[in-house]
């Protein structure tokens, strides 16, 4: 008792040096700071029924910090909404009357980071909790705010830290601006956000469309969240969306693959493309996703991969966002690889010539980090080597580091219908046959001798220099 009452008087001093030394350089406006949550309701345990053993160890441990030093500090946002669906939050978010320096004061193992907006990152262990300060309107009429705003409506900027009341209106929906704190298993609910959780409903906070036009990445959450958590759009949130669709050409395109990373991998990828589809926001996402699912074999294509990644995000596997892209886009790649083949390219030129378009067109409007698009082309480049199945090719093709997604991939075009399927089943075959049986399974080398042969050791049936 006497050691917590002492670090509450310790703590609330030290609260007071920092909010005199950051004061000049904070853009907190502390006028704004500690308003009662008139507005909100106050939903308790018995009404809401949150699990708080649900809630992770850095959860608590920010939030009981920040207390202890004085603050106020919930847990926000997308947590609070899957709590109360009864879902683990895959991470949490904490928020927070203290600016970033008083939140970077109270935990040891912390940091502040971004430029535009500072956030805190609490770290425990492999868990990193993140601290945002109340944020405030970018209309809000104060000397500090320096939001700006496109001709569009779109918010370029906005910097500017609040009070809780407007944190909760600048979040986008109401089941996203709910506050829990884990001490008094209190949540705030400022835009009946339960209610509308409890009926199923994903309703923006304020006008939709403005809300979109703030900000157009918006309707894209609003697909997402919708498939994801089951919740059905609500009327007036949803009618807007397909007129308002070409705003995301405005947008950033780290911001959409970042967006679109988030979506595919959401573990409802299907159902979010098809949402996509029907809302006439999948043009100029993956700009050719649209030919694609118009064909009916790269739609099949698209299709299978994006339920093996979703199979695999429900049983908690991992999954590779390079092999995911690599599928959507693999029919573009088709099609150009053919043209420069009729063109008179030979077939793996082709391809590389055919891979570097398709990724060169996509970065026009979502650009795939290079990290990833990297892998791709490996695992396209390989495509063409699992048509080889004589002399040494095989086993220098299942020793590449890349193979394992290469030949998943090549399993992929199978199932759709796009290659025979006894091929994959050679493959599979193969890579689980050993010694002689392995041997016994090579095709006849067809492939023109090589004029200059340097190899000794094994003549005749083998073609020993790798394709790529
Ligand atoms: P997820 O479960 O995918 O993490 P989330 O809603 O938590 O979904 P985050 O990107 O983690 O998504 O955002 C955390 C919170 O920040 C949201 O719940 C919402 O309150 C707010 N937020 C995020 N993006 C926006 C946005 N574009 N406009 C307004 N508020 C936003
Ligand atoms: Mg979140």
């Amino acid at each position: 008792m006497i050691k917590k009452l002492l670090q509450r008087v310790f703590n609330s001093k030290s609260k007071k040096t920092a909010e005199t030394t950051s004061a000049a350089t904070a853009t907190h406006n502390k006028k704004t700071r500690r308003k009662p949550d008139s507005k909100a309701k106050r939903i308790l345990k018995k009404d809401h029924r949150i699990d708080r053993n649900l809630l992770s160890v850095g959860a608590i441990k920010t939030t009981e910090g920040l207390q202890n030093a004085g603050f106020e500090a919930y847990v926000v946002g997308g947590a609070v909404r899957d709590l109360l669906l009864k879902k683990r939050p895959k991470d949490f978010d904490i928020a927070t009357d203290a600016t970033p320096e008083e939140v970077n004061r109270v935990f040891r193992r912390s940091r502040i980071i971004g430029r535009r907006f500072r956030l805190v990152h609490v770290m425990y262990g492999d868990e990193t909790v993140e601290v945002s300060t109340f944020r405030g309107s970018h209309l809000a009429d104060s000397e500090q705010n320096d939001a700006k705003v496109a001709d569009s409506g779109r918010i370029l900027r906005d910097n500017v830290f609040g009070d809780q009341v407007e944190d909760a209106l600048r979040r986008d929906f109401t089941a996203n601006a709910l506050y829990y704190d884990p001490a008094t298993e209190v949540v705030l609910d400022f835009h009946d956000g339960v209610a509308d959780i409890q009926a199923g409903v994903l309703r923006m906070i304020g006008d939709p469309v403005t809300r979109y036009r703030e900000d157009p990445v918006r309707m894209l959450r609003a697909i997402r969240l919708s498939a994801k958590l089951g919740l059905k759009i609500e009327q007036a949130t949803e009618a807007p969306i397909p007129k308002l669709a070409d705003a995301l050409g405005d947008v950033p395109p780290s911001r959409l693959f970042d967006e679109m990373l988030k979506l595919f991998l959401s573990g409802h990828a299907l159902e979010s493309v098809n949402a996509l589809r029907h809302h006439g926001l999948h043009h100029g996402l993956l700009p050719m996703l649209d030919v694609v699912l118009e064909q009916p074999m790269g739609e099949r294509f698209v299709k299978l991969a994006l339920k093996n990644t979703d199979d695999r995000v429900l049983a908690e596997k991992p999954v590779s966002p390079s092999f995911l892209f690599a599928t959507l886009l693999w029919h573009e790649v088709l099609v150009a690889w053919k043209k420069y083949q009729d063109l008179g390219e030979n077939s793996i030129p082709a391809l590389h010539l055919a891979m570097n378009e398709v990724i060169d067109t996509q970065a026009e409007k979502l650009a795939i980090h290079k990290r990833f698009s990297a892998t791709m082309k490996e695992i396209w480049g390989l495509q063409v080597r699992f048509e080889q199945r004589a002399g040494k090719r095989p086993y220098s093709l299942i020793e590449n580091p890349r193979y394992r997604a290469a030949y998943d991939f090549l399993l992929l075009r199978c199932e759709s219908g796009e290659l025979p399927m006894e091929l994959g089943k050679w493959w599979t075959d193969f890579a689980s046959a050993e010694g002689e049986k392995r041997q016994a399974m090579l095709l006849p080398d067809t492939a023109p001798k090589k004029r200059r042969r340097r190899s000794r050791k094994k003549p005749a049936a083998s073609g020993n220099t790798s394709v790529e």
